[in-house]
């Protein structure tokens, strides 16, 4: 049997001890079974446990493998597009709906991370910094959206003011989210598998999901046993492949990478982010950092589509460091890693049921780490029969992507193209 290991990276190097966990080898019965330990899996996990469900998830290969143990690590609001593209797009009552969540999901992290004691890290204060006036005049227009869904804790940051929490001269202002943050990414989901072990749940790693027998008592195969479930939740998202074609027909996973410095010292790492706030800039294809625990400077950015080898990574992303940050130019970088998020068309996440008792959710299109969360509070929700929540996300349109599974990459890579030059010239 493959013994997939996590991928080399700062966070795989600082993670918190865990325990090994076996795989499946045997034929179980369970209330709800769970198709991958993301934060999507695990807070479904958590919220059904919490409720009285009993638990078994599947993973693939180890708890946070995916996205949740490789990400940038920022607790970002609202969704990969925002509430008024919604509003236009499902009129204003659904709109409603999904903008009174919209600030929810960086409620969930930190009640997890108080309730379960999880050390990971966590950092009140998240930045949006402007490149252009354009850009500033957008965040004013958000600032104003947001405020009217009940989120009043966000700041303008003037030219001035951004100098104050981020040494970096490219910017003309920016917004300040004190409900954002950010949290060692592995480390939360390591966390939260311990949580649902905790109340019962049990989580197979090593044990990828190779079939699903749909019906009244769907049964979901792994290479060696077999779980029969009233439902299943398929949380995979860019991970997922083909189990469930109907999934990968209207998603495309998408490549973007991270580099870690060495340790920079007090001193240098409060130079950059004296008050240790997380910043992600507003270009479509974005840069983000932030500092770790032990004060290194976490960078990535931009979107690549297909896997890329550390060296490459490095070549790639320090140079959009060192425009931000020239004075880092003799620091070394320590680790390099990539990971995989799944793009929509839309890019708002795609939620919903396959017959009676399949559901899923997937595709949050780059921020996922509050929806994630959110979406295992929903779903949860709709297996408990509260499902009003639920298909407010459920009756948002999916789109398959044009030209198919063959050229939905030349597409997509098109269309950043396209994105990536309007950041470039600034209109
Ligand atoms: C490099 C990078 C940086 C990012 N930075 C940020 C950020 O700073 N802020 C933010 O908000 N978002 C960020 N994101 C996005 C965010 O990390 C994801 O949206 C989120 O973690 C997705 O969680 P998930 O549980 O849905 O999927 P994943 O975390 O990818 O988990 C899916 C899991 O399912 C397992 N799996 C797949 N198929 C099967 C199967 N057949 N059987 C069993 N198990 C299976 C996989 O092994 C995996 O562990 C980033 C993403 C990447 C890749």
């Amino acid at each position: 049997m493959a013994n997939t290991a996590y991928p080399a990276s700062y966070y795989a190097a600082s993670a918190n001890p865990t325990p090994s966990r076996p795989a499946l080898q045997d034929d179980v019965e369970t209330d709800v079974c769970v198709i991958g330990a993301g934060y999507t899996g695990l807070s479904s996990a958590l919220f059904l446990l919490e409720n009285g469900f009993k638990v078994t998830v599947l993973e693939a290969a180890k708890v946070g493998f995916g996205a949740s143990g490789r990400n940038g690590g920022q607790i970002v609001n609202s969704y990969s597009r925002d509430i008024d593209v919604i509003e236009r797009s499902v009129g204003p009552q659904q709109a409603q709906l999904l903008g009174n969540m919209a600030f929810e999901g960086g409620r969930i992290i930190r009640e997890r991370v108080a309730k379960y004691q999880i050390q990971c890290d966590l950092k009140d204060g998240g930045v949006f910094a402007a490149l252009t006036d354009k850009q500033m005049g957008h965040l004013e227009s958000q600032k104003c959206l947001w405020e009217r869904f009940g989120h009043t804790q966000l700041e303008l940051l003037d030219q001035r003011r951004i100098r104050e929490v981020v040494a970096c001269e490219e910017y003309v202002g920016g917004m300040l989210d004190m409900s954002g943050g950010h949290i060692h990414p592995l480390n939360l989901a390591l966390g939260e598998a311990a949580a649902v072990e905790s109340l019962g749940g049990v989580i197979y790693e090593q044990s990828p999901a190779v079939r699903i027998e749909r019906g009244a008592s769907p049964v979901v195969h792994t290479p060696q046993g077999k779980v029969r479930a009233k439902f299943i939740i398929v949380a995979g998202n860019a991970y997922l492949g083909n189990l469930v074609p109907e999934l990968a027909a209207k998603s495309m996973p998408c490549g973007t990478q991270v580099i870690a410095t060495e340790p920079l010292g007090e001193e240098l790492a409060r130079s950059l982010l004296p008050q240790d706030y997380c910043v992600e800039d507003c270009n479509y294809l974005l840069d983000y950092y932030r500092l770790t625990g032990d004060k290194r400077l976490i960078f990535g950015g931009g979107v690549v589509y297909g896997a890329r080898d550390p060296a490459n990574i490095e070549a790639i992303i320090r140079p959009k460091m060192l425009k931000a940050f020239p004075q880092l130019k003799d620091v070394k970088i320590d680790y390099a890693w990539t990971g995989n998020f799944l793009l929509t068309l839309s890019r708002l996440p795609q939620v919903g049921r396959l017959g009676d008792n399949i559901y899923y959710s997937q595709g949050c299109s780059g921020h996922g780490v509050t929806y994630t969360h959110l979406a295992g509070k929903v779903l949860a929700e709709a297996l408990r029969g509260q499902a009003e929540r639920f298909d407010a996300f459920a009756d948002l349109p999916h789109y398959p992507f044009p030209g198919g599974q063959l050229l939905r990459t030349p597409f997509a890579a098109m269309g950043a193209w396209y994105y990536g030059l309007r950041d470039k010239l600034g209109f």
